[in-house]
């Protein structure tokens, strides 16, 4: 049998790696249009910002590949045509220009996804940078050694442009970052995001959201760049990190299936319209796994599974892939920001009837040196208790419960089975009741009619209601430094002396700074005959994501 794989990184390379080693005699071609295969991707924010060596990245290079794995690796042979019908490739040669032709039994699709490159004025430029490749990143390193640029303007505010955005602060950059949305980091949603954008803004980065880069002017020393308001900033470089889209131009010259969005359609086993063409990684279109809708989600991971999976059909193996997720974690200095399954827009499209809580928590025992605080997202299916996705903004192992959290994705596990989670502990590590066991009984606490929940963009109406009492169960000092105007104050240990303060015929709005305080008073009002809701996040949640609610510069 003989195999084609057209792209030689994170799908192609994991494809040919599996086909030999399932089968010894099939003739594997790999073609990458690039000077490299196997290559990191992910790590290249890290190469620019030199956490990381070139060399490191390089996973394998075309001779250390060919030497494992038998593969006649073609590096800078670029698949320029599919004759689906002649199961046939039209392959030029860069190095000398040469084309010809290559006959396939099967061929695999991996060509990845490319930076969007809005068609604005000044974006030729050749400060107006973008990071796919290694030659990309080698030019912005270049540029920056060369030229000492003190400004960078980042487009977009995703996972590339806050990892390049933190790379070249350490180079000594100051860094501006442009957001159309209304928060960065699409997968999260407003309030989540808002905790990293306040990170960032500790961090000295000037964020701009809700804006959109119109026009750049690049003159000899700088280039400005106007925004939709008419605000002009001024930037040595400018990195566009606005999204990929599916690089399919060759699939969809063939007659193969793509959607709206130009990602290759597969079935389960990776197979395209046409039955001897496979496809896999950034080009192609997948099931969300949660919602069984079709999804668009690049990421290196599912990647390397349908490489995979691609080739485990090929060899008549049954493997099947059965969607994505879109687990992604970014770091930013010291914070992490993690997320998986569905966000409130996503459950909403989709038609969930969902909702959601938030703990805000330590990594482990507070009295072991090192705990770092988190906050946790999680959203469930309101008639179920499903987990349907989680978003975990924190320090350190923050991570380790997003992941934690994937796997009930994925396994459809409900806020009953993380009460029953049994995981490691000890005090450097965890606390006896790992967050993620306290995402359950929260869950639990509103499943069961323990509390009812009320969020913090709803506490404008609260104050305006006569009927309602906004109270806040803090101590005297934290109310004193800072507190929502408008909000009472009895603190949690005094409130039982105090409940002949409140007015039994008003429905009592509780928080306190996280939501567990106002948690106990909820059980101690409703207990006593109030009618009573608890804050989602508490005070520190409605504190963070107001600041975000305004123009941000
Ligand atoms: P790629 O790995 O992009 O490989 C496609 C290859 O195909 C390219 O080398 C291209 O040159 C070649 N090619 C295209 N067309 C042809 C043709 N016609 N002929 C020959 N060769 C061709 N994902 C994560 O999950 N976590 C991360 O932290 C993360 N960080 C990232 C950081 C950066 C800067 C970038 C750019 C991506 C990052 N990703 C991350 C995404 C991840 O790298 C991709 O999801 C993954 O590489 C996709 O694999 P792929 O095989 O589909 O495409």
């Amino acid at each position: 049998m003989k195999i084609i794989i057209v792209g030689g990184v994170a799908g192609g390379a994991s494809a040919a790696a599996r086909l030999r080693r399932l089968d010894e005699e099939a003739e594997i071609i790999l073609l990458e249009r690039g000077g490299f295969i196997s290559f990191a991707n992910c790590g290249l924010p890290y190469y620019i910002g030199g956490e990381t060596s070139g060399a490191d990245l390089t996973v394998q290079t075309p001779e250390s590949f060919r030497a494992r794995f038998n593969v006649d690796v073609r590096t800078l042979n670029e698949a320029v045509e599919i004759d689906a019908e002649n199961k046939s490739v039209l392959v030029r040669d860069s190095s000398n220009g040469r084309e010809y032709r290559e006959n396939y039994d099967k061929l695999v699709l991996s060509p990845g996804a490319e930076p969007v490159r809005p068609q604005i004025k000044g974006v030729d430029d050749r400060r107006v940078f973008t990071l796919r490749t290694i030659p990309d990143a080698d030019k912005i390193r270049a540029f920056v050694e060369e030229n000492s640029p003190k400004r960078a303007l980042v487009v977009g505010g995703g996972f590339v442009g806050l990892e390049t955005a933190e790379n070249l602060m350490k180079l000594g950059l100051e860094v501006t970052i442009v957001e159309f949305a209304d928060h960065i980091i699409a997968p999260l949603d407003f309030d989540t995001a808002a905790e990293v954008q306040n990170y960032l803004r500790l961090k000295g980065v000037n964020l701009w959201l809700r804006r959109a880069v119109k026009a750049l002017y690049p003159t000899k020393k700088i280039i400005g760049a106007e925004l939709d308001d008419r605000t002009v900033l001024e930037a040595e470089m400018v990195v566009l990190a606005v999204g990929v889209r599916p690089d399919t131009e060759i699939a969809k010259k063939a007659g193969l299936a793509t959607n709206e969005r130009g990602a290759i359609k597969v079935d389960g086993r990776m197979r395209t319209s046409d039955p001897n063409i496979y496809a896999v990684g950034d080009a192609v279109a997948v099931t969300n796994a949660v919602t069984g809708k079709e999804a668009y989600i690049p990421l290196a991971g599912p990647a390397n599974k349908q490489g995979r999976i691609a080739a485990d059909n090929i060899c008549g193996l049954e493997s099947a892939y059965n969607g994505s997720q879109g687990s992604g974690i970014l770091k930013f200095f010291d914070l992490a920001a993690a997320s998986t399954g569905l966000n409130e827009s996503a459950a909403k499209s989709a038609g969930i009837d969902c909702d959601k809580v938030y703990v805000r928590t330590a990594s482990h025992a507070p009295y072991y040196p090192g705990a770092e605080q988190m906050l946790i997202k999680t959203l469930f299916e309101k008639k179920s208790g499903r987990i349907l996705g989680a978003q975990v903004v924190g320090g350190s192992g923050a991570d380790k419960r997003c992941d934690l959290l994937a796997v009930a994705v994925r396994n459809k596990l409900t806020a009953f089975d993380l009460t029953e989670m049994e995981l490691c502990y000890a005090p450097p590590f965890s606390s006896a009741k790992d967050p993620v066991n306290v995402v359950g009984f929260a869950i639990e606490n509103i499943l069961t009619g323990k509390v009812r929940q009320f969020h913090w963009n709803e506490i404008p109406a609260i104050l305006a209601n006569e009927n309602a009492i906004l109270l806040d169960v803090r101590t005297e000092a934290e109310y004193a430094a800072g507190n929502i105007a408008g909000a009472r104050n009895i603190p949690l240990d005094n409130l039982r002396e105090r409940l002949g303060e409140l007015d039994k015929s008003k429905t009592i709005y509780v928080h306190c700074r996280s939501g567990q305080r106002s948690y106990l008073a909820c059980r101690i009002l409703t207990q006593n005959g109030f009618d009573c809701l608890n804050l989602a996040g508490g005070y520190l949640l409605y504190e963070s994501a107001t600041k975000n609610l305004g123009p941000n510069e």
